[in-house]
């Protein structure tokens, strides 16, 4: 198993057990369900287990503080002290732990969302081995590069092929313009095969376009209106705002911040970007060039909201919780820049 050189431990901040909606599984709610945890949450008025219109049952949340039913005062979970940690539901054993299996074996990444990993509190990733391999042993976990991996929907690598990129990337990433248009440039451009065989970093530079600055300014427009939207009107007003140039203020932020101030933000955190890369962020969407595209359009959101919320670890907690891993309904966004640089690079 490949380790990141990341540390991590519980600090029993209680704030992972707040905000989701966690998933359970069956045979985990039908264990707890009879057991006097969730018998004194019912006599406080709580449900523990909540069935879903998708069928499935999540935690019980209490309305007041929006934490879970199991959570208590002092911020440990109630099912871990008193039943132990293999008596939680598997979403929260396995956070904030990500398993990818691949062709060199599996890579052992973690979310941070999560305030110990952002901190870096606790021992190196590795003295979770068995915790992970028990988690991989007994779950089903996303495979990757066994085949023609595709770059575009018309392009594909092979797993070494994959790795030169992943590590050209990991290169360019205080350059995040250099990492994405060098590959795409390769792909708008025949023949990809023998782009493939040259050293990715001998490559030049692609232009940054009129075309291509627009393109991307109505992309991160729609993109920071879509992650603060909690209605259309919402969405498009302060879509609109951002795209003709001017300062909008999120609902949640602290002030109004425009696109042309993002180059005054504080650097974001590299670290963070290069983890993405570790835990193969690039093969898990639809092609690894939006991917790639959905890393060079996070550097710039994390750079809006450091400045908007004038705080990194929440920029952070948008960007990895919102955004890039703990949701999916942004991929459009993405799959849109990855069209707009084959169109117009
Ligand atoms: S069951 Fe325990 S670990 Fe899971 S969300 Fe509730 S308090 Fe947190």
């Amino acid at each position: 198993m490949h380790f990141p050189p990341l540390r991590y431990d519980c600090i029993q901040c209680g704030k992972s057990c707040g905000h989701w909606r966690v998933l359970v599984e069956e045979e985990a709610r039908l264990r707890l369900e009879q057991t006097e945890l969730a018998e004194q949450a019912r006599k406080l008025g709580y449900q523990p287990f909540v069935a879903c219109n998708d069928g499935f049952h999540r935690l019980g949340f209490r309305p007041e503080d929006d934490k879970c039913v199991f959570l208590r005062s002092d911020v440990l979970c109630a099912v871990h002290a008193e039943l132990g940690a293999a008596a939680k539901p598997r979403a929260c054993r396995q956070f904030p732990f990500f398993l990818v299996e691949t062709p060199d074996g599996p890579f052992a990444g973690l979310s941070f969302r999560c305030t110990a990993v952002k901190q870096q509190s606790g021992r190196p990733m590795e003295v979770h081995r068995p915790q992970l391999e028990e988690l991989r042993a007994t779950g089903q976990y996303p495979r990757v590069g066994d085949g023609p991996i595709a770059f575009t929907p018309g392009h594909f690598l092979d797993w070494p092929g994959y790795l030169s990129l992943e590590s050209f990337a990991r290169a360019s990433l205080v350059d995040p313009w250099r990492m994405l248009a060098v590959p795409a440039r390769a792909a708008s451009q025949a023949p990809w095969e023998s782009t493939l065989r040259e050293e990715w970093t001998a490559l030049p530079t692609p232009q940054h376009n009129e075309l291509l600055h627009a393109f991307e300014r109505n992309l991160l427009a729609g993109l920071v209106g879509a992650l603060e939207g909690r209605d259309l009107a919402e969405m498009q007003a302060g879509a609109s705002t951002l795209q003709g140039g001017e300062a909008w203020q999120p609902p949640r932020a602290r002030r109004p911040v425009s696109l042309a101030q993002l180059p005054q933000a504080r650097t974001p955190d590299y670290r963070y970007l290069e983890h993405l890369l570790f835990r193969k962020y690039l093969l898990l969407g639809n092609s690894v060039l939006s991917r790639l595209a959905a890393l060079y359009l996070a550097e710039k959101v994390l750079r809006f909201y450091s400045l908007a919320m004038d705080d990194q670890e929440q920029a952070l907690d948008i960007v990895e919780g919102e955004m890039l891993s703990h949701a999916d309904s942004l991929e459009p966004y993405f799959a849109a820049a990855e069209d707009g640089l084959l169109r117009h690079l």
